[in-house]
Formats: C-alpha cells, structure tokens, sequence
C-alpha cells in the first residue's frame, strides 16, 4: 500500500463526517459516500462549522482550511467512491442487516489489496469480515465522538485480520494524531463492554429511586473526575444506540448483568433519545441542556 492510501468514508452521518475531516486535514484524500445526498451537503456543511471552530482557536491556519475541503469529495455510489481507495472506513447505520450488504458490496468495488474497517459500536468484525472474501483485510477501526477532538481509535483485531493490516491501521491512527489501542473481537470490545453496563447502572438507579438525575451524574462527574455524567452521556450518545449495544452484550454474552434497563427501553419506545430528538434524561428544546424536574423516571 502506498504510504498515504486514498480513504473512502461511508456514511456522512455524526461519525463520518468527523472521520472524513480527520484524514482530509492530514493530508489524506477522501471521498465520502452516503445514500443521501441530502446527508452529505449536510455533512460538508458541518465540517465547514468544525474547522472554523478550529481556525478561531488557531489550531488552524486558512490555508490549512482551504485544503482540507478540497481534499474531501463526495459520493452517493458506493461502487465509483472506493475504486480506488486503499482505505475504506465504513460508518453507515448500526444495523447488522446493513454493514453486511455494505461490506458484500465494497468487496466487489474496491482493489483487491485495499483495507476495509468498520468504526461499529458493537457489530462483531469477524462477522462482518466473513460477508467478504478477503477476511485477513477486514478489521475495526472505532473512533469516538466527536471524532476531530477525541484521541481515542480502538482498533479490533476479527479472528482472521493480519498482523499487517492491524499495524498498517495502528500506524494510519497515529498519523491522525490519534492513541491506537489494539484490542480483540468480543461483544462491546472494550468501550463499551465497560461504559455501557455503567450507563445501565446510572438508569437503573434512577429507576428504583436511588438519586435524581442531577445527583447521579454529579456523584460521578465529580467523584470520578469523569468530564460528564452517564445520564447526560447516554443523552449524547443517543438512547437508541446505548439500547442496541446492550442488547448486543446481552445477546452476545448470555448473561443477565447485561439486560437493559426497562426505564431505557419505555424511553426508546417513546422517542426520547436524548439530544438527537430534544430530549432524554434531560431537556434540549432549548438548545441547551436544562432538567426536566416533573418528568416521570419510573
Ligand atoms: P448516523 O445515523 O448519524 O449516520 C449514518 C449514516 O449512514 C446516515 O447518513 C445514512 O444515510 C448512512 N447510510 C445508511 N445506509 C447506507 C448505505 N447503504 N450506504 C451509505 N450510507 C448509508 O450514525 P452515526 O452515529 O454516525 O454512526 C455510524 C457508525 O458509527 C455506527 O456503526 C455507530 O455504531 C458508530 N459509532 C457511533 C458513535 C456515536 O457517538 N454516534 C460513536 C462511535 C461509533
């Protein structure tokens, strides 16, 4: 693989746009492909936003701006966006029916010695891996969100990845400026086979009376020194997606620790997912994060 492998981005949802504005902002070329155009406009749209944010903080220069756009095409073909990737990053939906219709079809598209990686939450990559016929070149790739800011990449070895394809990705993550942790294919990795039982926790004891809101995410802010509580965490991250990563613990591992929260569930069901529709643990109709005192929690 050439040292700067042409990168192809899919999805130019939360996660690829931010992926896209990465590898285009150190150097590397990227065409970014989703099934609505409407999503990419968007997508350019934002990470014009995010670079102006850096430019007023002077991590970054005009010029630096003007060439990271550049660098960035889009496309709303899968096939003509990774003909000539070396590098595929896929952040489409977190749908398993989906990833594997996605990667059966990069397969076939893209050149036959390039990378492919998933920047899923929860999906097995061996799983998704055998939807291809190159398995060994199949690997995770998961950045965090906000994906400009965050230095965290867990990289997932699947049971067939080469050790060459792992160091090419963990060397790919440190030209982002980015901390590669190289981990093993096991339900939730390791983010969130640790975070998401502790997001439970938090709704559970919200649940059975434990504390109010405020109090639980305080205790840990301030008792942990984490920079935000879980409640306002499983908020930002989106309900729906902490619900379908802990059914994927559940389902993956068996074991009852891992069962959602009720509470979680009704909340999905009823269409509080946190900032994403204006309101979860807390209220965002404002466009601020403000508590929602008579809200019913149990
Ligand atoms: P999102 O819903 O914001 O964006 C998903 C995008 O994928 C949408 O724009 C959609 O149009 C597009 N898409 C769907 N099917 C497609 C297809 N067949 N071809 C091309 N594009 C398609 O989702 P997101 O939050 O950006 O998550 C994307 C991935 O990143 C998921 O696997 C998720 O688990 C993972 N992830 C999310 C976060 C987070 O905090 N949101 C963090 C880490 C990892």
């Amino acid at each position: 693989m050439p040292k700067d492998p042409s990168v192809a981005v899919i999805g130019a949802g939360t996660m690829g746009n931010g992926i896209a504005h990465s590898f285009a902002q150190y150097g590397f070329t990227v065409t970014l492909i989703d099934i609505s155009q409407e999503r990419l406009d968007k997508a350019l749209q934002t990470i014009g936003a995010n670079l102006d944010r850096q430019l007023a903080k002077g991590t970054l220069t005009d010029t630096a701006k003007t060439e990271t756009l550049r660098r960035i095409r889009t496309s709303t073909s899968l096939a003509t966006g990774v003909a000539d990737a070396g590098l595929v990053v896929e952040a489409a939906t977190e749908d398993v029916a989906i990833k594997l219709q996605i990667f059966a079809a990069i397969d076939k598209a893209a050149p036959a010695d390039a990378i492919l990686a998933s920047n899923t939450s929860s999906i097995g990559i061996s799983k998704i891996a055998a939807a291809t016929a190159r398995p060994g070149k199949v690997i995770g790739m998961h950045f965090m969100n906000p994906v400009p800011v965050m230095k965290l990449v867990e990289v997932i070895n699947g049971y067939a990845t080469e050790a060459a394809v792992t160091d090419t990705v963990v060397a790919l993550s440190r030209r982002l400026e980015k901390v590669p942790c190289v981990v093993n294919d096991y339900p939730g990795f390791v983010a969130n086979r640790i975070l998401m039982p502790m997001i439970n926790e938090a709704i559970i004891s919200l649940h059975e009376g434990v504390a109010g809101i405020e109090a639980i995410d305080t205790v840990m802010k301030l008792g942990m020194a984490h920079p935000m509580g879980p409640l306002q965490l499983a908020d930002f991250i989106g309900l729906d997606v902490c619900l379908s990563i802990l059914r994927v613990l559940h389902d993956g591992f068996g074991q009852p620790k891992y069962a959602p929260c009720p509470l979680l569930v009704n909340m999905v069901i009823a269409g509080r997912l946190g900032i994403k529709s204006g309101e979860g643990f807390y209220d965002y109709s404002a466009g601020v994060k403000n508590a929602k005192p008579s809200a019913r929690f149990t």
